[in-house]
């Protein structure tokens, strides 16, 4: 028998997290893999001169389930087949032939003829679809690989791109839809926005990032900014003046985080520069190992914002910044829905389809409606709704009547003010079950059912709808979160249903909603649900008191 001995036992080795900076390069999951084989902006050259021409089965499946994202395109779901089989089939066996694609509109700024573009693509190319995503962009489905090269080629002569709408990349950038123009903006975020694209979108150096990267940048709290993964909030320094109010960190999905404050003021024409600080820690120090660890909120809750902000000033950026103030949180959340005076005498008027779903004839319409009425421009909302700038206050009515005809009310009822809903089933590979049609049925039922009592709401009640458990539609931040789920009926049976979360919320409410232990609500019975809510709501509120409260 051999002697056991003393040798203290080896202290045991931490697995890297796939830091690069930390000399952990190799890949070390598939998505990794995939980056480093092949760079993920390649792949245009391939669709352009093989894919579409040969076809969908010409596809290398790297490329249709990886690299294709950074143009903006994703297959989309089989038609028939339903939610509870989406956990046990095989990525090819959720494919269709068609694919959605992105248009990735920074700030959600349109002018009225690439709104008429947009919608004339969709017409052409697309079966006349086209979603406004909660991101600012216009989501196309039913494209085929073949078009890509026409579609690119039309987008791009009008000032368009899909360039990075998707993959692990600098996402589209979430921009004040009233910027310039609105009285209550502390600064204009334009400049900024405009300057990150020309120089970093499509940039190799930031083309392999961890994960996604998403930005916000707005001189007013407009934009959802406390999800995500930098944002730029408009800020009065006392000494300085206006600039912005750094926060990193933010995000929902699994482990929901709300971004935490550098304590940093930037000014304007700095902003790019401490964005590019930013997007590089995160490409250096982002954990490439797992992927469900792989945003920078895992990172800056590690390293805390103190940290972070060390790094940055002294690894990247090489300077110190100026410490600056919080940002005065607004007392209600702003989603520039009806007529607003702007700083120049013209109006701002923003319409409410439900729960971003438009189509192409539809985008055609309100570029009509918003030039008869003299305006040449649009913008697109974080909370999928439409804005027309620039309007005469002689053209309000005639412009409202026009864009309710449309399908964009101007004066909504709070229901459809306060929906939101992902993709869904309809279309996207990971649903459990159907968003869009149920926001829209949910609309309807209760446009019809709390008629009684929709005067009497002063602040919308918002209501999100998820298909599975990603967070596509922020229903973390929702008054009423509903995540999609199947669920047991009373008759045992499983249903297409949700999970409920009740009371989350931005700017004064900022926090996510509770999930209560079993709280789940079949699809059949929502609207009754919801109604029981906001009744009990309106019944138990103090004055003035908000949902989330
Ligand atoms: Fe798809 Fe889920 Fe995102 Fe909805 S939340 S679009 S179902 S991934």
């Amino acid at each position: 028998m051999a002697a056991k001995t003393d040798r203290p036992a080896r202290p045991k080795q931490r697995r890297g997290e796939g830091q690069w900076a930390l000399g952990y390069r190799e890949p070390l999951n598939p998505n990794e893999r995939s980056k480093r084989d092949d760079s993920p902006l390649n792949v245009r050259a391939r669709i352009e001169n093989i894919y579409a021409k040969g076809g969908f089965d010409s596809i290398d499946p790297g490329d249709l389930r990886g690299r294709f994202r950074w143009y903006g395109l994703y297959t989309q779901r089989k038609p028939g087949i339903d939610g509870g089989r989406t956990a046990t089939l095989e990525p090819e066996e959720l494919d269709d032939k068609y694919f959605m694609l992105r248009v990735r509109l920074d700030g959600g700024a349109l002018t009225t003829d690439q709104l008429t573009l947009l919608g004339e693509l969709s017409q052409t190319y697309a079966r006349d679809t086209a979603d406004i995503t909660d991101r600012q962009n216009i989501q196309y489905h039913w494209i085929r690989i073949e078009d890509m090269p026409t579609i690119w080629e039309k987008l791009e002569a009008a000032g368009m791109t899909t360039m990075e709408a998707c993959g692990d990349s600098p996402r589209v950038i979430l921009g004040s839809p009233v910027a310039g123009i609105a009285a209550e903006e502390i600064i204009d975020g334009t400049p900024a926005i405009e300057e990150i694209n020309r120089r970093f979108v499509g940039d190799p150096r930031f083309a392999n990032l961890p994960r996604k990267f998403k930005t916000a940048i707005s001189g007013q709290q407009d934009v959802a900014h406390e999800i995500h993964d930098v944002a730029f909030v408009g800020v009065d320094h006392p000494e300085h003046g206006p600039g912005f109010d750094v926060q990193v960190g933010g995000g929902l999905s699994t482990n929901p985080m709300i971004a935490q404050r550098l304590g940093v003021w930037v000014p304007l024409d700095d902003v790019p520069d401490v964005w590019e600080g930013v997007i590089s820690i995160f490409r250096d120090y982002g954990y490439r190992r797992l992927r469900s660890r792989a945003r920078i909120k895992f990172l800056v809750k590690d390293w805390g914002a103190a940290k972070f902000r060390e790094v940055l000033e002294t690894q990247y950026l090489k300077r110190s910044l100026a410490d600056g103030p919080a940002p005065e949180v607004p007392e209600v959340p702003i989603d520039h829905i009806g007529a607003h005076r702007q700083t120049d005498g013209n109006y701002y008027v923003g319409g409410a389809p439900v729960a971003g779903r438009t189509s192409g004839s539809l985008l055609i319409a309100v570029a009509k409606a918003a030039e008869r009425a003299g305006s040449g421009r649009v913008r697109l909302t974080p909370q999928q709704k439409l804005v027309v700038l620039d309007v005469p206050e002689a053209e309000l009515d005639g412009l409202a009547t026009e864009l309710a005809e449309a399908g964009l009310r101007t004066t909504p009822s709070p229901w459809r003010r306060g929906v939101m809903a992902c993709t869904g089933i309809e279309f996207c590979k990971l649903a459990i079950v159907e968003t869009k049609a149920r926001a829209q049925q949910l609309v309807a039922d209760l446009e019809s059912r709390l008629a009684d009592v929709q005067d009497g709401v002063e602040n919308p009640v918002s209501v999100h709808l998820n298909g599975c458990p990603n967070s596509c539609a922020r229903i973390q931040v929702a008054d009423i979160g509903l995540k999609g789920q199947i669920v047991t009926d009373d008759e045992g049976n499983q249903v297409e249903g949700f999970q409920v979360h009740l009371g989350g919320g931005l700017g004064l409410d900022a926090g996510f909603g509770r999930k209560l232990r079993g709280h789940k609500v079949t699809s059949a019975e929502l609207t009754d649900y919801v109604e029981r809510l906001v009744r009990a709501y309106l019944a138990e509120r103090v004055q003035g008191e908000r949902f989330a409260q």
